[in-house]
């Protein structure tokens, strides 16, 4: 129940009405006895400035930073975590009165959640698109101990900025013995490069759902549908897009014998991360996220 002793919560992002954050949160905060209330609040990028100001003096106890904000949010802290200092890129807010915000990243967090499971020493994986979910795969990657990075891109221009900025002695590539590479998305090699893959990572958001497509759903696969042909069922496909569930290259990968991982249990896991630092409370009811989000998505 709203009250005059109700703190805000959000999401500042530019749209926000499809996000599923104010479901998830909304329902942990309940469980964990939070006078809290979570909203998704849409934000021009030229308001970020004046509307953070206006809600860190209206008491607001966090936020979540996504599209198209993630990377310009650094400007607006007083103090950034290592971690998103490393990316370039914020996804949490953390209120400080009398110092302003900290920004912080939980999408690494999020991202490795469902691969902690698996041995990834050594292995092989390709990275698809080189934005800003992309530089928290990487991150996570370097963290797994993967052995060879391939980032495919569609546009020279991004693709070479990625690499700059994840150098080497940046991201530790180097200690860790990570060999990594970039190919544009028209290269001959990318088929032959399929083949070997232990992980593939979608981080385009081709496949996610339309409005303007039957029935809501996109059959559009990352690099067109001919190029996966090659697919090993060894390999296993994480597709960070969680609408629909599963996507269409989710469901050929899974027709190849290939394990499908989605975005769903990374949008939860970041969002209990993020919420574990407004709160600071180690025990966050993941369960009920996860509840709530699954119910809203079958809905
Ligand atoms: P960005 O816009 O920062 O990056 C998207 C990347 O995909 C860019 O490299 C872009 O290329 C490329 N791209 C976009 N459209 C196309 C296309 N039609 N064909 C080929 N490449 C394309 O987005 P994010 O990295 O933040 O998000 C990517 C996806 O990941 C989204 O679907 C998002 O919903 C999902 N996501 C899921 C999360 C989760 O918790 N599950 C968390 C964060 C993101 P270019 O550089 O040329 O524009």
């Amino acid at each position: 129940m709203i009250s005059g002793k109700t703190s805000l919560v959000g999401l500042l992002g530019q749209p926000v009405n499809h996000s599923l954050s104010p479901v998830i949160h909304n329902a942990a905060m309940q469980e964990m006895g939070l006078d809290w209330c979570y909203l998704a609040m849409p934000c021009e990028s030229k308001n970020l400035n004046i509307v953070t100001k206006a809600l860190l003096n209206l008491n607001c106890k966090g936020l979540n930073i996504t599209i198209p904000h993630k990377q310009s949010a650094l400007n607006i802290c007083k103090t950034i975590s290592p971690l998103a200092k490393k990316l370039g890129a914020v996804n949490t807010l953390i209120p400080n009165q009398e110092e302003g915000w900290t920004g912080d990243n939980t999408d690494v967090e999020g991202f490795l959640a469902p691969l902690k499971v698996k041995e990834w020493k050594g292995k092989k994986a390709i990275i698809i698109g080189c934005g800003g979910s992309a530089r928290a795969v990487m991150a996570g990657l370097e963290n797994l101990d993967i052995k060879d990075i391939l980032v495919i891109g569609r546009n020279k221009n991004s693709l070479n900025c990625f690499l700059k900025d994840l150098t080497p002695q940046n991201l530790n590539l180097q200690k860790n013995k990570i060999h990594l590479e970039g190919l544009l998305s028209e290269d001959d090699q990318i088929s032959n490069q399929i083949k070997k893959a232990d992980l593939i990572i979608n981080a385009t958001p081709i496949g996610m759902s339309k409005e303007n497509t039957q029935a809501g759903l996109s059959h559009e696969m990352p690099l067109g549908e001919t190029i996966w042909q090659n697919l090993e069922a060894k390999t296993i496909l994480y597709d960070l897009i969680y609408t629909p569930r599963p996507t269409a290259w989710l469901t050929l990968g899974a027709q190849k014998g290939c394990t499908p991982i989605d975005g769903l249990e990374m949008l939860i896991q970041q969002a209990a991360a993020s919420l574990r630092l407004w709160s600071q409370t180690k025990d966050i009811p993941i369960d009920v996220m996860r509840a709530a989000a699954k119910k809203h998505l079958t809905s």
